[in-house]
C-alpha cells in the first residue's frame, strides 16, 4: 500500500510489523556485502586461460621482444582491439598498466605541477575546481577531495549529466579545469551519454585547459547482450575546435581481472605527448607480457565482445533478481525508486529523502554491507540523503537475494518511521 496515504494509526501498525521483521533479519546474523562494484569468482575464472599465455610466445606480432623494457605507449595489437572498442584510433590510445584510475590521478597531478598543453602555468597556482555530476563514482571524487580540487556538482540526468547548467558554470568560471564523466552504463545510475549532449559538452564554451574525464570503465558491460557503438569523442572533440577537452579512459579490469587487467588512455596527439613525456620520466615502460596475454587471449574485438557475453550470463540473473524483489518488496508502498540498468556494474537506489543514512545503518546492524552514505555524491554528502548504490555482482544469488531482501526490509522501515514522524509533528 501506498505509504504516502496512510493515517497515522496504519503505518504506526506497518512499522510495527516491520520491526518485528527487521529483529528477525538481525537475528539471522547474516554477514553480507554489497559495497563494492567487484567481479565474482565465477567471472574470473572465465579469464583463467590468460594466466598460462603467453609461455615461451613472448613476442608481439610486430616482433617485440615483451620481456624487456620499452614501448611506453603499449603494443600496437593490443591498441587496435581496445581503439575499436573505445572509439579511439590507436595511434592515440596508450596501453598501460592496471588502473585506469591510476592514469586518471596522474594526469590531475601532472596538469597541477606542470599546467596542461594549454594552460597558463601549474595548475596549483590558482583555484582549480572540476564539474562533478552526480550522483558519481565515489573514486572519482576522492581524487579531487585528495588533491585539493573543488567540487562542483552538477545533476547526472538519465541522458548524461545537465549540460546546462554545466555550460552556465564553464561559461562563467575559467577555474572549471576538468569534469568526470562515466558515459556509458554509468557508476552508479547506469546512464548513458547521449550524441546531443556530448556535443553540447565539446562545444560549450569553457576554460582553454578544460578537460573533460571521460571514464568509459564500461564500455562493453552489456547487461543486454547489445553493445552499442562507443561515441567518437575525439573526432567530434576536434572538429568543435577544442581537440585537447576529452581524455578518454578504458580498462579490462571488469572484463579479465579486476587487480591485473590492463588501462588506456586516449586522447589529442597533443595531450598523449604530453602524457608520454611526463611517464617517460617515471617508468620505462608498461608491463607489456601482461599487454601479450590480453592480446593473445582476445586476438580481436570480436573476442573481447564474446567474452562479454559471457560475462553477461552470469551477470543478467542477478541484475534480474535485484529488479524483482524491489518491485515485489517496495513498488506498492511509493517511497523508493531505482535503477534497472542495460549495463555496468550498479543499481541506484533512491529511498524515501532524509532517509538513506538511517537505511544504511540499519542494514549495517542487520549485517548488511552497503556502499557508505552519500557517497556518490561530493564530499560524500547527498543533499537529499536519498541515494544508495548497490553492487550486485560479488555475491552468489542466494546471497544476493537474502541481502536486497534485507535492504528493501530497512528501506521500508526508515520510511515508515520517518513519515509516522511527520505525521506525528
Ligand atoms: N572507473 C569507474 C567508473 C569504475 O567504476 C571503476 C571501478 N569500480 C574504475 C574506473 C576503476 O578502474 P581501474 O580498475 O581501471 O582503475
Amino acid at each position: 500500500m501506498n505509504y504516502h496515504s496512510m493515517s497515522a494509526a496504519e503505518l504506526g501498525v506497518t512499522r510495527d510489523e516491520l520491526t518485528d521483521l527487521y529483529e528477525k533479519l538481525r537475528a539471522a546474523g547474516l554477514s553480507l556485502d554489497l559495497t563494492r562494484g567487484k567481479p565474482a569468482p565465477d567471472q574470473l575464472d572465465l579469464s583463467t586461460p590468460i594466466l598460462s599465455l603467453p609461455g615461451d610466445d613472448f613476442r608481439d606480432p610486430d616482433g617485440t621482444d615483451c620481456r624487456n623494457y620499452g614501448g611506453l605507449t603499449g603494443l600496437p595489437g593490443l591498441r587496435r582491439i581496445f581503439g575499436e572498442l573505445l572509439a579511439v584510433p590507436a595511434d592515440q590510445l596508450v596501453a598501460a598498466n592496471n588502473s585506469s584510475l591510476e592514469i586518471m590521478y596522474d594526469l590531475t597531478v601532472a596538469a597541477l605541477l606542470h599546467g596542461t598543453p594549454d594552460s597558463d602555468g601549474p595548475w596549483s597556482r590558482q583555484t582549480v575546481k572540476f564539474l562533478c555530476p552526480s550522483p558519481g563514482y565515489d573514486r572519482h571524487f576522492a581524487i579531487c577531495e585528495k588533491l585539493g580540487i573543488e567540487m562542483v556538482m552538477v545533476d547526472m540526468l538519465p541522458t548524461g549529466p545537465d549540460v546546462e547548467q554545466c555550460a552556465a558554470l564553464t561559461a562563467a568560471d575559467d577555474s572549471i579545469k576538468g569534469m568526470w564523466l562515466v558515459p556509458m552504463y554509468s557508476n552508479p545510475t547506469g546512464a548513458t551519454v547521449t550524441e546531443d549532449v556530448l556535443r553540447s559538452l565539446l562545444t560549450m564554451p569553457a576554460a582553454p585547459d578544460f578537460r573533460i574525464y571521460w571514464d568509459n570503465a564500461y564500455a562493453v558491460h552489456t547487461l543486454t547482450g547489445e553493445f552499442h557503438e562507443p561515441l567518437p569523442i575525439l573526432q567530434w572533440a576536434a572538429e568543435a575546435g577544442n581537440p585537447n577537452r576529452p581524455y578518454v579512459f578504458g580498462s579490462t579490469s571488469k572484463i579479465t581481472f579486476a587487480g591485473a587487467g590492463v588501462a588506456f588512455l586516449g586522447a589529442s596527439a597533443d595531450n598523449v605527448a604530453w602524457h608520454q613525456q611526463n611517464q617517460s620520466v617515471s617508468t620505462i615502460g608498461p608491463d607489456k607480457l601482461n599487454q601479450l596475454r590480453h592480446l593473445q587471449f582476445f586476438g580481436d574485438a570480436d573476442g573481447v565482445r564474446a567474452h562479454m557475453l559471457k560475462h553477461q550470463e552470469l551477470l543478467a540473473p542477478k541484475f534480474a533478481l535485484v529488479a524483482r524483489i524491489l518491485d515485489e518488496r517496495l513498488s506498492a508502498s511509493k517511497v523508493a525508486s531505482w535503477t534497472d540498468p542495460d549495463g555496468g556494474y550498479f543499481v541506484s537506489l533512491d529511498v524515501l529523502d532524509g532517509t538513506a543514512a538511517r537505511v544504511i545503518e540499519l542494514a549495517k546492524d542487520a549485517g548488511i554491507a552497503l556502499t557508505a552514505a552519500g557517497s556518490a555524491f561530493p564530499y560524500k554528502q547527498d543533499p537529499n540523503d536519498r541515494n544508495i548504490r548497490i553492487a550486485p555482482t560479488f555475491p552468489s544469488l542466494s546471497d544476493l537475494e537474502t541481502a536486497i531482501d534485507g535492504v528493501a526490509t530497512c528501506v521500508l522501515l526508515a520510511a515508515a518511521d520517518s513519515l509516522l514522524a511527520s505525521a506525528e509533528n
